[in-house]
């Protein structure tokens, strides 16, 4: 799988930060990027394609009314969501016809402490970017940074019209070997039930709190597993106050031999698909590429 696209954005120069609060909003991310800079959400798709990856992420985390509405786009959400997934699309058919692209979406009340929770805005907003990826062409589903079984289980529900396979990314998964508010992968599995999930991946997470994990997931999952980490990066008090960038990007200390490492044992453990999410790199991404036979 590709590596990061909002933190790749934001190092080669795009502006993510609007709507950023020190009450902890994270603002619309790399929505705006559909805005101010398409061109270079193409051209880190490329990179990720000439590398070899095979499976790209459309930049659509939060192209969904809810965020956009954060920094007054609401009305912009159904166009930039489809034309993230056209840019992908396009790339892909160009470059790499053989790689499939993950129309990928995260929930609109994003996951910070202290930011209230509405769940109903997840399965409205979730169909709506299902729709619109899958009229661009795209090959799945990727529902994620999703942190709760509870948003999993709507979240699934909710793009199930468009009757695309469904892959799972759970974030910020714990050195405890669970869900990041404890739940365990067992119980997810049972909730899930018979809903048609092609793969569940560890995302978001240190590649620490992925060894801890992953081998939870493997039991409790028949399907398909995988993993595509972050590699270190904060939110902080002084990112906000500076009115910039709010994620002070860290890839020094995580070098992509490092992460090579962690991922050369998720793939003897039995995982299948390896990637990266925050701060990883096409380098990054290159080195993990280099384990994998073609
Ligand atoms: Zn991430």
């Amino acid at each position: 799988m590709d590596g990061a696209t909002g933190s790749e954005l934001q190092r080669r120069g795009v502006y993510l930060s609007y709507g950023v609060s020190s009450a902890g909003v994270l603002g619309s991310w790399s929505a705006t990027a559909m805005r101010d800079a398409p061109d270079v959400v193409r051209a880190v798709h490329e990179d990720y394609l000439a590398i070899g990856c095979d499976i790209i992420i459309t930049n659509s985390f939060w192209t969904n009314t809810v965020k956009l509405g954060l920094v007054g786009l609401e009305d912009r959400a159904e166009v930039y969501t489809r034309l993230a997934g056209d840019i992908a699309v396009e790339a892909r058919d160009r470059l790499s016809p053989g790689a499939w692209v993950a129309g990928g979406m995260a929930p609109p009340h994003g996951g910070m402490p202290g930011v209230p929770v509405d769940r109903d805005d997840l399965p409205r907003e979730f169909a709506m970017q299902a729709r619109h990826l899958a009229a661009a062409g795209v090959d799945l589903i990727l529902v994620e940074y999703v942190g709760w079984i509870e948003d999993c289980v709507n979240a699934v529900d909710a793009v199930s019209s468009t009757g695309l396979p469904v892959m799972l990314g759970l974030r910020h998964v714990t050195m405890n070997g669970t869900m990041q508010h404890g739940e365990s992968f067992s119980d997810l599995v049972a909730e899930l039930g018979n809903r048609d999930v092609c793969a569940i991946l560890l995302m978001c997470s240190l590649p620490e709190e992925i060894d801890a994990s992953l081998p939870g997931l493997l039991k409790a999952f028949d399907g398909p597993v995988g993993a595509y980490p972050n590699i270190g990066y904060e939110f902080s008090d002084e990112d906000v106050a500076a009115g910039g960038h709010f994620h002070s990007l860290d890839t020094t200390s995580c070098t992509p031999e490092r992460l090579a490492a962690h991922a050369r044992g998720w793939l003897d453990a039995g995982a299948r698909i390896v990637g990266g999410c925050c701060a990883t790199t096409p380098d990054h991404i290159q080195a993990i590429r280099d384990l994998v036979p073609r």
